[in-house]
């Protein structure tokens, strides 16, 4: 079993989807990451930053996990990150109206010493010169380094996530942003083009289409499971990734291979996330639901078929 270290937002979130309201609830890409990671019981820590008025009992969830938080660091007299959003009535596309970096402004991550020789690194959706500031503390090469980003790092520091892009071998991305990286509508090409930025695997999260991991010239896709439910999608993206790294974490393999079975449990646990507000169906779920929902997923896409 490896050690996996993530690094992320730790934030409050205000979501406003066709079925709902929340004030500020518990979010962050960390927040989902771990979430979902913690399913695996592999040994993980979390890099972040909050406020003073981040409450005790959010920290606790994690300590109930079993992640080590000694990385997040307190500024007593500091606001945590704000995010809010609302969503189009398709439930996949969303408007950000507001982001308050606060004290992730002048964030100076710091890597816990026993997480220096992590075997997997997960940088979660965060500034690319903070990402950057975490890889070059690792004291040994992690076996894997993945890397999620979005549009709004892509439209404030794109030199700086183009740099650190040339130190990662996984990036996951939504669809959207593929295309705006890269000025290609298709994905493929898209891909392609990713890979020559740096990463040699690319995964690309379609929401309720799916995720596609591309490596050379080898394509894997897997379907999202079709849900009678969707509340709220914020997080799916992140929940992914953390299951993603979470299962390469627990089985010390990152061959393409096994990075297949990875985006299964990605996609898995992301089917939970957006059943419920926030991070409420994340906190409650558990191993058998997983187990059942993979059961689900195999019926899903398993088929014969006779090639003559
Ligand atoms: P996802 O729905 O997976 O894209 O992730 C949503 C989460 O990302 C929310 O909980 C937000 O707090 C967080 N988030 C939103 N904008 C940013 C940003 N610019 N940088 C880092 N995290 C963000």
């Amino acid at each position: 079993m490896g050690k996996l270290l993530i690094v992320g937002t730790m934030a409050f979130d205000a979501i406003e989807t066709p079925f709902g309201k929340t004030d500020k609830i518990l979010g962050g890409a960390a927040t989902f990451i771990g979430l979902a990671a913690s399913q695996f019981n592999v040994s993980s820590a979390i890099v972040s930053v909050v406020g003073g008025d981040f409450p005790q009992e959010y920290l606790d969830l994690f300590k109930e996990r079993q992640i080590d938080i000694s990385g997040v660091e307190i500024i007593p007299d500091g606001k945590t990150f704000f995010w809010s959003g609302r969503y189009h009535n398709d439930m996949n596309t969303r408007d950000t109206l507001s982001t308050e970096l606060n004290v992730l402004g002048d964030f100076n991550p710091r890597v816990p010493d026993n997480f220096l020789n992590a075997d997997i690194l997960m940088l979660g959706n965060l500034h690319p010169d903070v990402q950057s500031k975490v890889l070059d503390q690792m004291n040994t090469k992690p076996s894997l380094v993945i890397l999620d980003t979005m549009n709004f790092w892509m439209e404030h520091t794109l030199n700086e996530l183009h740099d650190i892009l040339k130190h990662i071998d996984v990036i996951t991305i939504n669809d959207e942003e593929a295309r705006q990286l890269t000025n290609e509508y298709s994905l493929v090409v898209a891909a392609r083009k990713i890979q020559e930025m740096g990463p040699r695997y690319v995964v690309i999260k379609k929401g309720e289409h799916g995720a596609l991991l591309f490596h050379d010239d080898n394509v894997f896709f897997a379907p999202a499971l079709p849900l009678e439910e969707v509340f709220d999608p914020t997080g799916a993206g992140d929940t992914f990734a953390g299951g993603f790294a979470g299962y390469l974490a627990k089985t010390n393999d990152v061959s393409f291979d096994n990075m297949k079975n990875a985006v299964i449990y990605g996609s898995t646990l992301a089917s939970f996330c957006v059943e419920k507000f926030g991070t409420e169906r994340m906190v409650e779920l558990t191993g058998d639901e997983v187990y059942q929902r993979l059961q689900e997923f195999k019926n899903l896409t398993q088929f014969e078929i006779e090639l003559s």
